[in-house]
Parts: structure tokens; sequence; C-alpha cells
């Protein structure tokens, strides 16, 4: 039988199992072991029933002896951000809101995956609901970044890309709103892609802010996003944004088929970014050696201004804070998860389970979204948010009729250290290169393109494609991975 399984592809995995190597048991309980030996460090999980996805392995094990498995990838473990409604499993966002709630249903996402089966395996720690850039905000616990634990590891599917990088689990389903599956793996030194929106169904993820949230895989390689990509994408009656694409069952083989070169590939890039204030001398030195590498396999480099990142961030901020401060409503003590004791009437009741259990950053994201949608402000802050977002997806048009894919670094800096941003709109400027992309609903992707030379910390390139252009991005993103200069980032844990 084999060993060292920790850190396997999903698709190594798959021959290993294809061929009688090793079982889904043994797989799941080399993770276990790996758990049990790297998270007292790390912190990546908040649950993980062993014994019920023992069992789950079992029952793989006994299908694929009988010939029966549901796809080559049956039996393969997969943890999942704590915002996926999963059946019988607890579901809370890490928010004390939702602390004793269970999921009834799983979400649509679960379901693709189970139906291959995967085994969902554990529930990553996050930000609260989602918001935030570092995992600090969850009511939980703080994550470390296995490269250096005293970084963060991003956020908010910080949990997930922690798990994947320290190689406590193959892969992980997180989910974007403005760049919080991209920018936890670009610190991790992980790959992150959020799909298109439409791409994905939206059903049983709680809901953040509902016109840019998209579920994404965290994995450690491009071929392995676009297995999972396949897995979960697709038209959903329960999910009516979602969009039916005729690529849906393809990522995978396009990945598989992607040749050595960029020969007639255009990309654009934005010199302009290495003038931004606040960006690190070793993404400013990455985005250059990147852009020569690309150049170097072939592509065409195309410079194009890009005037409206500045503003990108005040309009995320108003729209996503506007659309939280409608969605979280429901969490009010009475439908979902936990109440207080000690209340006189209903208004009581509402104000006091809100106050004590939701957190600060969320107060403050359902005080601002409510603040813009309020009669007197509506036009002076939510319409403009609005119209900079049309001005935002116009461009991308207009970029993507010049070129097939536009690179940006991921993030402004490298892993930042647990305590160390501590103004709110700090830490929104960690999403600067990536709250665009869901303002305009298109795709991206995050692929690590170095490690900095002072702290060995990883550094990530992003690349985007029009709407339903994952095609082009997964196979920039696969020849880049295979011609880079380091081949694998594996933390020394
Ligand atoms: N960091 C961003 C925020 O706090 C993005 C979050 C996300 O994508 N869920 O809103």
């Amino acid at each position: 039988m084999s060993s060292n399984i920790t850190y396997k592809s999903l698709t190594q995995l798959a021959d290993l199992l294809e061929n009688k190597e090793t079982t889904s048991e043994e797989i799941c309980s080399e993770y276990f072991d790996r758990i049990e030996k790297v998270e007292p460090q790390i912190n990546a999980f908040i649950k993980l029933d062993t014994e019920d996805i023992t069992k789950k392995a079992e029952e793989s094990d006994s299908r694929r002896k009988a010939g029966r498995q549901l796809s080559r990838y049956d039996g393969i473990p997969i943890s999942i951000k704590d915002i996926y409604n999963v059946k019988g499993q607890s579901c809370n966002c890490a928010s004390k809101i939702l602390a004793p709630y269970t999921a009834i249903y799983d979400a649509t996402v679960i379901k693709k995956i189970k139906e291959k089966g995967f085994i969902p395996f554990g529930r990553n720690n996050m930000d609260e609901f989602a918001m935030g850039s570092s995992c600090e905000n969850s009511s939980y616990q703080t994550t470390s970044n296995p490269w250096d634990l005293r970084r963060v590891p991003g956020g908010s599917s910080g949990g997930s890309a922690a798990a994947v990088s320290a190689g406590e689990v193959p892969a992980s389903l997180g989910t974007d709103t403005g760049g919080s599956v991209r920018q936890p793996a670009a610190f991790c030194g992980i790959v992150g892609l959020k799909p298109s929106y439409g791409k994905v169904s939206r059903y049983g993820i709680v809901a953040f802010a509902s016109s840019l949230d998209q579920a994404g895989p965290l994995s450690r390689n491009v071929l392995d996003s676009a297995v999972l990509l396949d897995t979960i994408s697709g038209l959903d009656k329960m999910d009516t944004t979602t969009v039916r694409d005729k690529r849906d069952d393809s990522h995978e083989s396009i990945v598989r088929k992607s040749n050595e070169n960029l020969d007639g590939f255009k990309i654009g890039v934005c010199h302009k970014y290495l003038e931004m204030d606040g960006l690190s001398e070793s993404i400013k030195e990455n985005y250059m050696y990147s852009i020569e590498q690309m150049r170097e396999l072939g592509a065409e480099i195309i410079d194009i201004s890009f005037p409206y990142t500045k503003y990108a961030i005040a309009a995320y901020y108003i729209i996503a804070t506007a659309e939280a401060s409608a969605n979280l409503a429901r969490f009010d003590g009475i439908r979902y998860g936990s109440r207080i004791k000690d209340y006189k009437d209903l208004n009581e009741l509402y104000l006091k389970t809100r106050g004590r259990k939701l957190g600060d950053e969320v107060k403050r994201r359902i005080l601002l979204g409510t603040f813009v949608l309020s009669s007197g402000y509506y036009d002076a802050y939510y319409l403009r948010a609005q119209k900079v977002r049309t001005l935002i997806s116009d461009s991308f048009r207009e970029t993507f009729q010049k070129c097939d894919v536009f690179l940006s670094p991921t993030t402004p800096t490298p892993a930042f250290k647990i305590g160390e941003v501590s103004s709110p709109v700090e830490m929104y400027m960690a999403d600067v290169f990536t709250n665009f992309v869901n303002l305009a609903g298109i795709c991206g992707i995050n692929i690590p393109s170095g490690l900095t030379k002072d702290d060995n910390l990883p550094v990530g390139l992003q690349i985007l494609g029009p709407h339903l252009g994952e095609d082009k991005i997964l196979k920039a993103a696969k020849v880049f991975e295979d011609n880079r200069e380091i081949k694998e980032f594996i933390p020394d844990l």
C-alpha cells in the first residue's frame, strides 16, 4: 500500500485508487494523521467528524470493489468552507449567531460533488459570514498561514486555503464575493478559482452579497481546479442566475490538452499597476517576472490601461454591504441559530440577539449597508456605486476585445502578520485587485508565481478572463504552471 498521500493532487489520488494502490479509507486516515500533526498550529478546521468520514470512505471502497464507483474520484476527500449547507452537518459561517444550526439539505454544489463520490471532509474556518481578508473575523479561532505561523492565511476562505497548503486535504471548496478564494490562495501558495457569475449555483450557500457571490475550488494545481469546476458548474433550477455553458464538462480535458506554449495568445497587462501606492516590491518584481515569462512562452503582451481600479474598492464596499444588510436580516434570533434568553419583547429579542451574537465587522457592514440604502443617501452612494460597476464591466468587455486574458497581481502584498492590520479600510485594500472581478461578473484564477526573497512567502499571479472564459484562464494558468521556475509550493511544516 502506498503512503505519502499528503501532497498528492486529486488526479494522482484518482490514479492510485484506480490502480488499486490505495483505498479511500487509507487516504482519509492518512489525512487524519496529518491533521493531528499539523492542525494544533494551523487551526484550519472548525469541525471534523472522523467517524462519519470513515463510514463514507468504507462505502466508497465497497462501491469500487463491486465496480460501481460513481466516478474516478469516488472516495477522495474535499474540505468545505463553513458557509455551505451539507445535510446533517453544522453550518455556522464561523458566527455565534448560527452556532447550533445544522443543515437540513445539501447545497447544489455539495450534491454535485457527492454525485461523483467526493467525500465532504470537515468544516473550514473563515471570516464570519465571509466578511474579511484574514480569517481574523472568525468567532471561533484564528487560522495560521502554513508558510509562517505568525501570519494570516488570507480570507475569507482562509481555513480552506491553509488546509490545502498544509497538506491536510487535497482540495477545498470556498466562496469568493470580492476575492475570498483568490486572495487566500495567493497568501498560501495554492491555486484558487473564481468562476464567472452564473457558472456555479449559489443554492445552499449562505448569502453574503448575492450579485457578487460565487463558489470556487482551492487546489494544489490547475488541473484539479478544472476537475472541480467540471464537477460543480452547470445550470440549476434552484438558482435562476445560473447559465447553461456548453463547456461545463470539458475543463479537465481542455487543461489536459493545453500544449506547452502560448503561441497566438494575447495577454493584457497593466504597467500602471507598478506605480500604485501600497504595492510591495516583491509583488512588483513578481508581476514583471510573470509578464516576461508569458512573453517567453509565446504570448503577445498588450499594455492596457485600466482606469477604474482605484474606484472599485469603494463601489464594492457599497454594493456588498447594501446586499449584506438585506441578506443578514434573516439572522434575527427567531428563524435560525441561537437566541438570547433575557428579553422583554420582540424588539429586545432582535436587538440583543444581533447585538451580542454578531461580530464587529459584520455589524459594521450591516450599518454601512443600511446607511447607503437609506432614502436620503441612496442616490449619492448606492446608485453611484452601481454606475461605477457598469463602467468596470464595460471596460472589461473592451479589454477582452483586445486580449484573451488579463494579468494582474492577486494581492498588493504577501501575507501580513496576525494582528498587524487593525484598520478596516487598510484591510479592505487587500482586495484591490480582486473585487472588481466580482463587480464585473467575470472569471479569475490565482496561480502561485514565486516566493519572496526575504521571508519565503508565496506570491500569486491573477489571470482574468471574460464571462464564461474559464477555458482561456485555465489554459494560460496551466502553461504558466508547467513552465514556472518553482515547480511545487510546499511549506516547511
Ligand atoms: N475580503 C472581501 C470582504 O471582506 C471579500 C470577501 C469575500 O470574497 N467573501 O468583503
